[in-house]
């Protein structure tokens, strides 16, 4: 398509190029033979030179224009076909990377549940080790059920999703999300200090989920011993949730395309974690149905600070 679109580009420029100088030949031959029809020896004759020659000038001055104006579309035709071409690679690109990391992410969980499952059917364990296992086929199966989640939603917010806004008191709410991620995770360091009350309507449903993905990477990206600290606090113009985590940080090129469904930065320590990079996505398509945006800075030594900034 690339080399079809760029080879007509190419055949209509010369074509441009060949009629605008062949138009100004024509104009240039036509004022020669008119000018050699007038009878020099007419006392009209200067003027009627004068006005000839205005108008083939004229003429010629609108071939020119006409063929700049065409040049001018050809161009900026191109380049809009050049920027279509790349989004639509870039979407292939995420859409393979999506396929390969999304059979990795499901099948992966099922072996392990499978694998787990066939042990402690064939072998006699004692108490502690069936644990374990069991243990085990539950986080595999929570995070199976992470994806799939994570997968609808996605799907959901690009038809047909019914945002329910409630008044909601935030400082509960984000507290609640808190408490959670510090009893599955009892070695994390996560601060968040209540500061009185805030009322915002939300849809909790999918604010949830915000609170979720942006919390869940601060553990993720967070580096060895993750230390998070979460605010909720509120201006005149606006509310704001704030995560900063101590973590690996995001260059400055990644910042906007973390948000894009499918993408995830492709360095080394990211590739180590487990992630399909649709949790952002969904994040900013929620917050951008709240009328809000999420802002990313650098923390300070290292690390990131998500604000969530919801206008009143
Ligand atoms: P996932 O975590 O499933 O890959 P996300 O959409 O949640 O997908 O995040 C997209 C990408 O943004 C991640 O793959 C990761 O590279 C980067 N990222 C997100 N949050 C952070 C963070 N707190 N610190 C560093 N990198 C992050």
């Amino acid at each position: 398509m690339r080399i079809l679109t760029y080879s007509v580009m190419f055949y209509m420029s010369l074509a441009l190029i060949w009629w605008t100088i062949l138009l100004s030949k024509n104009n240039a031959e036509l004022f020669a033979v008119k000018a050699a029809h007038l009878d020099k020896n007419k006392p009209e004759y200067v003027e009627a030179y004068q006005s000839l020659k205005v108008f083939h000038d004229r003429k010629a001055k609108m071939i020119l224009g006409e063929g700049f104006v065409f040049g001018c579309m050809l161009i900026i035709g191109l380049y809009v076909l050049q920027r279509m071409f790349n989004k639509e690679l870039d979407a292939a690109q995420r859409q393979k990377n999506f396929l390969l990391s999304i059979t990795h992410e499901l099948k992966s969980p099922i072996a392990s549940v499978n694998l787990i499952t066939e042990t402690l059917q064939k072998r006699e364990l004692d108490k502690e080790k069936r644990h374990v296992l069991l243990d085990n086929i539950l986080t595999e199966s929570k995070r199976l059920e992470k994806l799939i989640n994570n997968l609808l939603l996605s799907a959901k917010l690009q038809t047909a999703y019914q945002y329910n806004f409630e008044s909601t008191e935030l400082n509960d709410f984000v507290g609640h999300q808190i408490k959670r991620f510090r009893s599955l995770n009892p070695n994390l360091a996560i601060r968040f200090d209540r500061l009185g009350k805030i009322f915002y309507p939300i849809d909790r449903e999918a604010f949830d989920s915000v609170l979720v993905n942006i919390l869940e990477n601060a553990v993720k990206y967070g580096g060895k011993n993750p230390v998070i600290d979460v605010t909720l606090t509120e201006n005149e113009e606006s509310v704001i949730f704030q995560c900063k985590d101590s973590g690996i940080g995001i260059s400055k090129e990644d910042k906007v395309k973390i948000f894009e469904p499918f993408y995830r930065i492709g360095n080394e320590d990211t590739r180590k974690t487990k992630g399909t990079g649709l949790g952002l996505y969904i994040a900013g398509r929620i917050v951008k149905a709240h009328k809000g945006k999420i802002e990313i800075s650098e923390n300070l030594p290292s690390g990131s600070i998500f604000n969530v900034i919801l206008p009143k």
